[in-house]
């Protein structure tokens, strides 16, 4: 098997490893509305972050109405809406996500004015 395939079946496991612990986490349940059919996870940070790609903080159990669909609240169709939830919700968990956000975009770590500079 050559090196990029290797690679690329360890990301794979690595991501499927990841997947698990997530629902671990949150007991298989959508944190949102507890839905426990058609979950999903969802990366806080893109998971084209390296970095943070298989970091149990950045996961979060989503059903797939709050990932994907609900006009209302979903992670992806909605961030205004979901990243007010999550600061209401899940505020520790967002505030590590935000952190990290400041010192990738801003090269600081501040909670006022983060990203103005
Ligand atoms: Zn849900």
């Amino acid at each position: 098997m050559n090196k990029r395939r290797r690679l690329k079946r360890e990301r794979n496991k690595a991501d499927k490893l990841w997947r698990e612990k997530v629902k671990e986490r949150f007991a298989g349940k959508c944190v949102v509305c507890g839905a426990t059919q058609y979950v999903q996870c969802h990366h806080l940070l893109p998971r084209e972050l390296a970095e943070w790609r298989v970091e149990l903080e950045n996961g979060i159990l989503l059903c797939a109405s709050h990932h994907k669909y609900s006009r209302l609240l979903s992670a992806h169709k909605n961030p205004v809406a979901f990243a007010v939830w999550m600061m209401d919700n899940r505020l520790e968990q967002w505030q590590w996500a935000a952190e990290l956000v400041r010192i990738r975009l801003c090269g600081r770590s501040s909670s006022k004015n983060g990203l103005q500079g």
